[in-house]
C-alpha cells in the first residue's frame, strides 16, 4: 500500500471520540455528522436502551419506566452493553461514544475496557448550551421511526412533515419540559464532573453548541483534524523512519 493510502486508512479508520452535553445539546445531530464524515460507528447508549424497550427484551422492560424518568439507568446495564462494543472488532478503534459515559464509574470502566482491548479515547468534546435552549429543542425536536434522522418543529422542520419512506416522525417519550429539566439536572450532577476528569487527561475541547448545525460540525472537524495530523506524525516516525 503507498503511503498515501496508508495515511487515508489512519486518518479514516483510527480514532475514538467521546462527545458531551447536556440533553439536547446536539450530540445525536453532531455524531452522525461525524460518523459519516470520518467512517465511525456512533454509538449511543440511549440508542440502545430504546433498542431495548422497543423489542422488549428483560433490560428492556426493567429500564423503561427510568428511562422515561430522566435518570440514570444503572451502571452494570450500561457497561453490559458497552462491553459488547468494545471487545468487537469491528468497531476497534472506530468509535464516536454519545451519551456515554454518563458517570465517573462509567468514565473509570470505559478506560479499564478500552485499556483491555488495546484501544483508548483520542478526543473528547463537549457541547455546551443554555438551558433555555435545550427545552425549546427537546420540546421540538422528531423523530423519524425508520432510519433515526432528527428534525425540529421549531428550529429545523421536516419538509412536508415526513422523512423517509415508510417512516413516521415521532416524539420521544421522555422529551417534554418537565422531564427535560430532571435530565438536565441528572447532567449537571453525575455528568459534568467528568468534563474535569477528561480536561486533566488532556483530552476535553469545548465547543458552542448554540451555533448552527454547519458550525458546530465545522469546529469538531477542525479538532479531529488536529488530532488525526498528530496521529499521523506519530505514524509516520515509527514506520516511516
Ligand atoms: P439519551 O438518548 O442519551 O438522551 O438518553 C436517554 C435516557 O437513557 C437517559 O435519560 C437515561 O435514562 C438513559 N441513558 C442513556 N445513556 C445512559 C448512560 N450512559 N447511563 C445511564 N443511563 C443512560
Amino acid at each position: 500500500m503507498n503511503l498515501w493510502l496508508k495515511k487515508q486508512n489512519l486518518v479514516n479508520n483510527y480514532m475514538n471520540i467521546i462527545i458531551f452535553g447536556p440533553p439536547g445539546a446536539g450530540k445525536g445531530t453532531q455524531s452522525d455528522k461525524i460518523a459519516n464524515k470520518y467512517k465511525l460507528f456512533k454509538i449511543s447508549t440511549g440508542d440502545l436502551l430504546r433498542n431495548e424497550i422497543k423489542n422488549g427484551t428483560l433490560i428492556g422492560k426493567k429500564i423503561e419506566e427510568i428511562v422515561n424518568s430522566g435518570t440514570l439507568v444503572s451502571d452494570n446495564i450500561i457497561n453490559d452493553l458497552i462491553e459488547k462494543v468494545v471487545s468487537n472488532n469491528k468497531y476497534k478503534n472506530q468509535i464516536i461514544f454519545d451519551g456515554y459515559p454518563r458517570n465517573i464509574q462509567q468514565a473509570k470502566n470505559l478506560n479499564a475496557l478500552l485499556k483491555k482491548h488495546e484501544q483508548k479515547i483520542d478526543l473528547v468534546i463537549s457541547l455546551k448550551v443554555s438551558l433555555d435552549l435545550i427545552i425549546k429543542r427537546i420540546a421540538g425536536r422528531l423523530v423519524c421511526s425508520k432510519c433515526g434522522n432528527t428534525f425540529n418543529e421549531f428550529f429545523n422542520p421536516p419538509a412536508n412533515l415526513t422523512c423517509c419512506k415508510g417512516g413516521t416522525l415521532k416524539r420521544r417519550s421522555d422529551d417534554n419540559a418537565e422531564i427535560a429539566k430532571k435530565r438536565y439536572e441528572t447532567y449537571e450532577n453525575s455528568t459534568k464532573p467528568l468534563l474535569e476528569y477528561y480536561s486533566k487527561l488532556g483530552l476535553l475541547k469545548n465547543v458552542g453548541g448554540e451555533n448552527k448545525i454547519e458550525e458546530i460540525e465545522g469546529k469538531i472537524a477542525d479538532f479531529i483534524n488536529l488530532i488525526q495530523g498528530w496521529l499521523w506524525k506519530i505514524w509516520s516516525y515509527k514506520y516511516v523512519n
